[in-house]
């Protein structure tokens, strides 16, 4: 097995390191069950214990030579403008680690297609992508997640994100800590209420089950939205969906 950690910059930022394209709905956050074509990078900056995608990034646990393969910016653009669905989500890992290629790509799809981004939060976007990318839905990571504050928490990528005015904050809470955290977060950064998710960790549907009402009791007090996990709920969590 590999261990070997790529740089997420080599091959000039005209090589990209994919995990998976699949078609499914999307299953968290504000377009919760819209019909998508899902991109998802490989290699993250973070170590979340509770992250349910390792095999992006844990070239300890997962064989890198059989998770990732490289693809041009040519033949991304290509499988995003092939997308069944105009409505598309770069995923990962974290997709921002790559973002000049990524920005390549962008530029060779249709602006009528929706581009929806998830990141950590811990990278400044390119212009390129702060201009072209419809929704960004930021996830910062809490104390719990397992990194240090300095990793997690990036001022200036929280708020030039902040300041498209197409970002959504959603966090990831299970303790009141986390709730608490949560909500320091958002006043910090000055997310409006409305643009603001609580979500429960559950990578199974017995877990979002029993974790669910007390988020989404947590989301109606603070007044800020409630997110569920759809493919945990329909199909488990398992890859691809
Ligand atoms: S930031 Fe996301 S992809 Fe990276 S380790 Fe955390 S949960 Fe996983």
């Amino acid at each position: 097995m590999s261990s070997r950690v790529p740089d997420p910059e080599a091959g000039g930022g005209n090589v990209l390191r994919l995990s998976e394209v699949f078609d499914s709905l999307q299953g968290e956050g504000v377009s919760m069950g819209k019909p998508c074509r899902f991109v998802r990078l490989a290699l993250c900056n973070l170590h979340c214990h509770y992250c349910d995608t390792k095999y992006t990034w844990d070239f300890e646990q997962f064989d890198y030579d059989s998770e990732v393969s490289e693809a041009s910016v040519e033949s991304l653009a290509q499988q995003l403008r092939e997308a069944p669905a105009q409505h598309v989500v770069i995923t990962g890992g974290e997709p921002l680690l790559q973002q000049r290629a990524l920005a390549k790509a962008l530029e060779r799809v249709p602006g009528s297609l929706f581009i929806e981004i998830e990141t950590n939060g811990t990278r400044v976007p390119l212009p390129a992508l702060l201009e072209r990318v419809n929704q960004w839905n930021v996830s910062p990571k809490l104390s719990s997640a397992g990194d240090p504050e300095s990793l997690r928490i990036k001022p200036d990528a929280l708020v030039a994100l902040r300041d498209t005015g197409r970002a959504y904050l959603k966090v990831v809470v299970t303790t009141e800590a986390d709730r608490d955290e949560a909500e320091q977060l958002r006043e910090r950064f000055g997310f409006e209420r409305d643009r603001t998710l609580l979500m429960p960790e559950a990578t199974t549907p017995e877990q979002l089950e029993a974790r669910s009402p007390q988020v989404a009791a947590w989301s109606q007090a603070l007044n800020v939205r409630f997110s569920s996990r759809l493919h945990v709920a329909l199909w488990g969590g398992r890859r691809g969906t």
